[in-house]
């Protein structure tokens, strides 16, 4: 890392202890950054980096609820407003027992990036709580939500602070915080979130599109070696919304994807797995994987172990931060991998990414293979602005140019940058030399 970044990634750790995937964010996103402060010495003299590195604001705060058996229930909850310099802060809310500061924070500071690179007026910030929603009754749920919103609502707003969803946020949690909202406020302000249902302000396609886009920017990667996902034997961590829908469009594509998995094992359907089923049992039922296997033959359930000792020509890690280390990425590589695109946020470790890249093969880093969720977010942000709604034709073909233009943002700045193929320096590089120029004009706020 150049040593003047390094001294303020330094600092960056030293004042933020303890927060270990904030520092692997930050640090993976500095490694990229020597070339373009040598091309602008502004970006340090206005203290860019020290600057973007301290969220504009951070709140902690108490979340009572009660739970079916009349037991008072206390979690703790967040949401760290990150940078505003593109537009409202947005970025979704995590429900997950492992969610702290040092978790929001890493999932904020990719926003803001991640968020830059779509090309649309859009902040970064992101949310949440250490709330375990599994085994909870739709009532819990419903009763947690409201709670969180009671606080929240005072945060957010169109203009202010969009969120949406992420790891354990879906449509019926969206549904309860939009409707706490909107009876606090006593404004049906569609704007405030995104990933709301068809029939009361969402976007048609924003469901399918996170999982959809990793796949789109997947595509576009192979498309640089004359390859595409026709044929390939794919491998898709998780089995929640992102891994649902990129199976379900890499399937569209040509490619069979034999395995997907959940926290307490995986399947491996070599014939190909039937996203209709799978959809029934983590959708409709909120099931576990292993109920696949009972109810399809010839399908091997693992319990435990990792989903990466299963072969692969592609690899989509859609499931958590961290799942994909060095020894798996080595094995990959060594039996036949040639891309990988990240559904999740930072699913993939340091080591494994130099692993990746030393390989050669194609390696598209989650903030820009993911961002056609909060892409998508963005149009249906537009769609309330306008009070207008589009069809799932116009809104895919949408989706689609941002991927495309994405990936071509990545591409030439690696170019540009003396480093082509290097999807992670051309992400970092885009994202950041964006922001860094409007935070600029816009004085030291
Ligand atoms: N949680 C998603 C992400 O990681 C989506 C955020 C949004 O739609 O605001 O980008």
């Amino acid at each position: 890392m150049d040593a003047r970044l390094e001294a303020i990634r330094n600092t960056v750790l030293a004042r933020n202890p303890g927060e270990d995937e904030f520092h692997q964010a930050v640090t993976e996103v500095f490694e990229s950054l020597g070339p373009v402060h040598d091309r602008h010495p502004e970006f340090l003299e206005g203290a860019v980096l020290e600057r973007l590195c301290e969220p504009e604001r951070q709140i902690i705060f108490r979340v009572p609820w009660t739970d079916d058996a009349g037991r008072v229930q206390i979690n703790r909850g967040f949401r760290v407003e990150f940078n505003s310099a593109l537009g409202p802060y947005k970025g979704g809310l995590r429900f997950h027992p492992s969610v702290y500061l040092g978790i929001v924070k890493f999932l904020g500071f990719e926003q803001i990036f991640k968020n830059a690179l779509t090309g649309m007026p859009i902040g970064g910030g992101k949310g949440g709580a250490d709330f375990d929603p599994r085994g909870r009754s739709d009532a819990e749920i419903m009763r947690f939500c409201q709670s969180f919103m009671t606080e929240l609502y005072r945060h957010i707003g169109e203009y202010t602070d969009v969120p949406a969803g992420d790891i354990g946020v879906g449509g019926r949690e969206i549904g309860y915080l939009f409707g706490q909202y909107k009876r606090i406020t006593n404004r049906y302000e569609s704007g405030v979130l995104t990933g709301k249902g068809i029939s009361w302000g969402g976007s048609l396609v924003r469901p399918e599109a996170t999982g959809y886009g990793t796949v789109i920017f997947t595509e576009e990667m192979l498309k640089t070696r004359g390859q595409s996902f026709d044929g390939q034997r794919v491998v898709v961590s998780g089995s929640g919304n992102v891994a649902i829908n990129a199976i379900a469009k890499a399937q569209s594509l040509g490619a069979v994807v034999v395995a997907c998995s959940d926290s307490s094992g995986y399947i491996v359907d070599e014939a190909g797995l039937n996203v209709a089923l799978l959809r029934q049992i983590k959708e409709v039922e909120r099931g576990r994987l292993k109920d696949y296997a009972v109810r399809r033959s010839a399908v091997a359930y693992v319990e435990g172990g990792s989903i990466w000792d299963v072969d692969a020509t592609v690899a989509l890690p859609c499931a958590t931060q961290n799942e994909l280390g060095g020894e798996a990425a080595a094995r990959l590589v060594r039996n036949g991998l040639v891309a990988v695109g990240e559904g999740a946020n930072m699913p993939s470790t340091r080591h494994a990414i130099a692993v990746f890249q030393d390989s050669g093969l194609l390696f598209g880093p989650g903030k820009a293979a993911n961002a056609g969720g909060v892409a998508t977010s963005a149009l249906e942000m537009q769609q309330n602005a306008t009070r207008d709604s589009w069809s799932f034709e116009y809104t895919e073909q949408r989706l689609t140019e941002i991927m495309v233009g994405i990936h071509r943002r990545c591409e030439t700045t690696a170019d540009e940058y003396g480093a082509p193929g290097n999807y992670v320096l051309g992400a970092n590089v885009a994202g950041f030399v964006k922001v860094a120029d409007a935070m600029l004009a816009q004085g030291l706020i």
